[in-house]
């Protein structure tokens, strides 16, 4: 069995007559408009045959062929399999009881046609003013289809999002949702993968590679990923040392060249070692081990923007102020919207 072959047998899809010049989203909570010389229509789902949506590839989930990592091959875009599809509308179909809101489906949609209404995703197939924009095709024409979606202009954020709160919302569930660790792991991979870098999940099997996770990095840097769903921040430390000292003894990756990362639901308290622990690994080392939360990655990508080895360098230089709230705001250009120490994601929430 193929794990990487869509489930739909979806038959039908749309390409574009024309391509418009420009994809923009005005704001969070209504799908992107598509923009041509002399209007806009709102976009829709033009039932893509590759469904990003939904799915992601075999290369964005794997890790370089030497680190035999990689046990998780669920290729789902969605961390609590709340997306199906829709034969008779031939969109995705959200189920909005499952949904927790973290926009992963909306920011992987290169048409913009799914947005969050009231915290859920929701996706309208087209009407007829878009249709007219269309062609109906069959499977057969996937090809023309899959160019002109690598043609088509970037989705741009106007008015990328209008709350910033909503990251409470998704942290809050995931502090409270059945199956925690499987779901943090999987909305930690997949957010990551959907802000630029190819994350592998590991965790199973080869007791020499207990790494949770590898990250390749854009420009081909590499590193482990260490998932922490609860407060055990010292443990993280110890497991992210144990990964980098087996890529360097087994892999021969050059120590100070790897790029650890530690994603924490909520960061750790000030009270907890984790800072100085952290701080003296550098002192001794020379090893910088940056920490981010998943509502920072989400904030990120709401916006848009992608995860660069600057911003890493930059949290990994910011772990005294304990904070990475002016980092974040930087990026985002602008402050951020929400309480001082909520939930630990931008600052320790004690
Ligand atoms: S919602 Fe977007 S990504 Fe998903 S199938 Fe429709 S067009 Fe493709
Ligand atoms: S917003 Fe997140 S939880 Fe909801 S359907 Fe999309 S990927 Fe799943």
């Amino acid at each position: 069995m193929n794990l990487f072959q869509h489930s739909s047998s979806q038959g039908q899809g749309f390409v574009f007559k024309q391509l418009p010049i420009s994809v923009k989203r005005h704001t969070s909570q209504a799908p992107c408009t598509w923009g041509y010389e002399r209007e806009e229509v709102r976009a829709a789902c033009i039932s893509c045959f590759s469904q990003p949506c939904r799915k992601f590839s075999p290369a964005e989930i794997s890790a370089p062929p030497e680190i035999d990592l990689v046990r998780d091959f669920n290729p789902d875009v969605c961390p609590v399999d709340a997306i199906t599809w829709c034969s008779e509308t031939n969109t995705p179909k959200i189920d909005q009881d499952q949904c927790i809101g973290c926009g992963l489906c909306v920011a992987r949609c290169p048409v913009g046609a799914m947005y969050l209404s009231d915290g859920k995703a929701t996706v309208g197939p087209p009407d007829a003013l878009v249709e007219s924009k269309l062609t109906r095709v069959d499977e057969a024409q996937a090809g023309t289809q899959d160019n002109q979606l690598k043609r088509l202009p970037k989705v741009q954020y106007l008015a990328p999002i209008d709350d910033d709160a909503a990251v409470l919302s998704v942290t809050l569930k995931l502090t409270s949702i059945s199956d925690q660790s499987k779901v943090v792991a999987r909305v930690t991979r997949n957010v990551l993968v959907a802000l630029g870098l190819r994350a592998a999940l590991g965790r199973e099997g080869n007791v020499h590679h207990r790494m949770d996770g590898f990250l390749t990095w854009r420009g081909g840097a590499g590193g482990p990923l260490e998932i922490e769903a609860g407060q055990d921040s010292l443990e993280a430390l110890r497991a992210i040392l144990d990964s980098l000292a087996v890529l360097h003894s087994q892999f021969s990756w050059p120590l100070l060249e790897l790029k650890p990362l530690i994603v924490y639901v909520s960061l750790p308290t000030e009270r907890q070692e984790y800072w100085l622990v952290n701080r003296d690994i550098h002192r001794i080392l020379g090893l910088r081990i940056p920490s981010v939360t998943v509502g920072a990655l989400l904030l990120l990508l709401w916006s848009g923007e992608e995860l660069s080895l600057e911003t890493l360098d930059k949290i990994a230089e910011s772990l005294g102020a304990k904070t990475i709230r002016q980092i974040i705001a930087d990026i985002l250009e602008r402050e951020i919207d929400l309480p001082m120490k909520a939930f630990g994601i931008l600052e320790p929430a004690r």
